[in-house]
């Protein structure tokens, strides 16, 4: 049994003024010093067969002239490693639940291109993932269930 205590009679302040400027300033600078990943869906691919991220989206607008209407249907998500397009269905994304470490490289804050330094971002993956994409620098690498091309 939860017992949950509700307190009348007592009235927030509001952070007024000043405080709140503040506040908002703060969370400026910290999204710009620190940048938030970019949302990595992960599901297994009617194309390859495997689970795969897809990071990004298909949308296909059909222009019908003759009704002077477009029509937009729902994105699809697009597979990393085989461009295999699909329509989101409820329940689709699997748990991201195994952390996988980067090995890819940062992209230069500047110019374009990536930069030497390693990313070394920890993130999370399913488990049976073939190929994952970090959310912070965009690289597309072997997931925890990738099958080593060379054996050893
Ligand atoms: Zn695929
Ligand atoms: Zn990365």
């Amino acid at each position: 049994m939860v017992a949950m205590v509700v307190r009348s009679g007592i009235v927030e302040p509001e952070p007024a003024g000043w405080s709140s400027v503040r506040l908002a300033l703060r969370e400026l600078w910290h999204e710009m010093r620190h940048p938030t990943p970019r949302a990595v869906r992960y599901m297994g691919c009617d194309g390859c067969g495997q689970v795969t991220s897809h990071s990004s989206d298909q949308r296909l607008y059909t222009l019908r002239v003759a009704e002077r209407g477009v029509t937009a249907p729902p994105p699809k998500a697009v597979c990393d490693e085989c461009g295999h397009a699909q329509p989101r269905a409820m329940g689709d994304e699997i748990l991201a639940d195994v952390p996988v470490t980067c090995a890819g490289r940062r992209h230069r804050r500047i110019r374009a291109g990536r930069s030497r330094r390693r990313c070394g971002q920890v993130f999370a993956a399913p488990a049976a993932a073939t190929v994952v994409a970090c959310p912070w620098c965009s690289t597309v690498q072997p997931g925890p269930a990738a099958v080593p091309s060379r054996s050893s």
